[in-house]
């Protein structure tokens, strides 16, 4: 039997599982995983499928999906200080819960409609010196295995391997996570060229930072967008701004969908632009804002409120066609940035003058993420990284393909498992004994292989 279609984020890959499951409590997962173990059926789980890379799309599988009303349990325990959340709970939820009581997550991504386990599991981050890696704060999982029994695991050698772990090693269906106080920052945003990167770099040293390249806006030196965060001791007043009113949202929204659709049409105008930057930034001053500490999307919009309550700056929409883009993403050594960004930034221009012409989407995008500690499977495991997202047009999968790859041939690059394309040469910067320890755990929890998540070409069995 088959059901319709499983789709990732924008449509980009699709599956026909065997059929959905969507379970609604621990006891129906449980006997849901005895029953396909019985049958011999073969599965996977599914959050809110926004992954990128199709990890979450898997043919002729049973899709067992968090997507639902089921497992949305939140408890937060003012002794430790630590939040418990359920498979079903998405981020937006948890941020929300977790408000009232002045506490927030560690880190977090750009977008709220995640699942929090679907998050955590494939290494999504934020930005900073420590912690970016949102699975970092992890301090107990529960976990099926595949009979469908219980287990509590908080002992840190297995958690390391269970963070990001990307539905591998088992279902998981509540997580314990650390949280830290709200916190107010200064937010510095200007403008700089590739050609002062490098020392840019080295006065920003370990602030919390984030580069925008804009590939186009220069023919020798193009622009670059950065943006460093500075924690603040003592409260300050944020920057005010006003709620938005529902026509004016209507029409800048209409406006910047025009330009969407226009762009996604003739993408030959991303170059002119991008020269725009150039122009206007020469006359730009520097912007400094106060975020709010109530702020819950201050990593990526530092105005106070969520950016969706705000009317929409027409200006910057232009500039984040990415959100409508394919995203590939890699983790990059934090040595390597200042190269890689040149080469992007020649790749650009090679690939624009080729027949067909073929355009990034936009912006390339970089965080700092510093390294992590604590999940063995991340791309910044011990090893200082930059985050880089690469995005273009949803009809340019080849030419993503290309660019990844060229990539791959020159740095040392490791997976992000939810933007990543899915190429055998992203475990050759893996540690071999973090890959060994990860497929021992596989066979300890999994041995019968019906868990099969969409690896791609990776090659975790042999
Ligand atoms: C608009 C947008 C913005 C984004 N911004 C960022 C960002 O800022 N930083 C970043 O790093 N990433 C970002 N991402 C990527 C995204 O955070 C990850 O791909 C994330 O996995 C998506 O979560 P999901 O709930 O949709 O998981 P899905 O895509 O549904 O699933 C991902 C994986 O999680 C596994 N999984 C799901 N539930 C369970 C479970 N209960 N137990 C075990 N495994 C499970 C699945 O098997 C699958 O392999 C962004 C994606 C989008 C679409």
């Amino acid at each position: 039997m088959k059901t319709d279609y499983l789709y990732s984020w924008l449509k980009i890959h699709k599956s026909q599982p065997t059929f959905k499951a969507y379970p609604k409590d621990l006891p129906e997962l449980q006997s849901l995983l005895r029953e396909l173990k019985s049958k011999g059926l073969s599965y996977n789980f599914v959050g809110s499928s926004h992954s990128y890379n199709g990890i979450q799309c898997v043919e002729d599988n049973v899709a067992i999906i968090f997507d639902g009303s089921g497992l949305k349990s939140i408890e937060y325990d003012y002794a430790t200080q630590e939040v418990t959340v359920e498979s079903g709970v998405t981020i937006e939820e948890l941020k929300f819960f977790l408000r009232p009581l002045g506490r927030q997550l560690l880190n977090s991504g750009n977008y709220m409609k995640q699942r929090v386990i679907g998050a955590l599991v494939t290494g999504t981050h934020g930005y900073g010196h420590e912690n970016a890696i949102m699975a970092d704060g992890i301090t107990a999982v529960k976990l099926l295995n595949e009979d469908g029994e219980i287990v509590e695991i908080n002992d840190e050698a297995t958690l390391k391997y269970l963070r990001v772990s990307f539905g591998y090693l088992g279902v998981i269906v509540s997580i314990k996570l650390k949280t830290k106080p709200n916190e107010q920052y200064k937010v510095t945003q200007k403008l700089l060229t590739l050609s002062n990167l490098q020392t840019t770099l080295e006065d920003i040293g370990d602030k919390p930072h984030a580069l925008t390249m804009f590939p186009y806006s220069d023919a020798e030196d193009p622009y670059i967008g950065l943006v460093f965060l500075e924690k603040l001791d003592s409260y300050h007043p944020p920057k005010e701004v006003s709620v938005g009113t529902p026509t004016i949202g209507s029409i800048s929204w209409a406006i910047i969908k025009l330009f969407w659709t226009i762009d996604a049409r003739f993408p030959i105008i991303r170059p002119f632009v991008q020269r725009l930057i150039g122009i206007f930034a020469r006359r730009r001053e520097d912007e400094i804002i106060i975020t709010s500490p109530e702020d819950l999307d201050y990593l990526y919009d530092y105005h106070p409120m969520l950016e969706s309550e705000r009317n929409p700056s027409i200006l910057k929409k232009f500039f984040t066609t990415t959100f409508t883009a394919y995203n590939i993403g890699v983790f990059v050594p934090r040595n390597e940035l200042v190269d890689l960004f040149s080469f992007i930034h020649t790749l650009g221009k090679r690939f624009k003058n080729q027949r067909p012409r073929r355009y990034f989407k936009n912006s390339i995008g970089t965080r700092y993420v510093g390294k992590s500690t604590k999940s063995a499977m991340a791309g910044n495991f011990e090893v200082e990284s930059y985050s880089v997202d690469i995005f273009f047009s949803t009809t340019d999968l080849k030419f993503a393909e290309a660019v990844q790859d060229e990539i791959a041939k020159q740095f040392t690059v490791r997976p992000h498992w939810g933007k990543s394309i899915l190429k055998s040469y992203l475990l050759e910067n893996i540690t071999p004994e973090v890959l060994e320890n990860f497929k021992q755990k596989r066979q300890e929890y999994y041995s019968s292989g019906l868990l099969r998540p969409n690896l791609g070409e990776l090659d975790l069995e042999s």
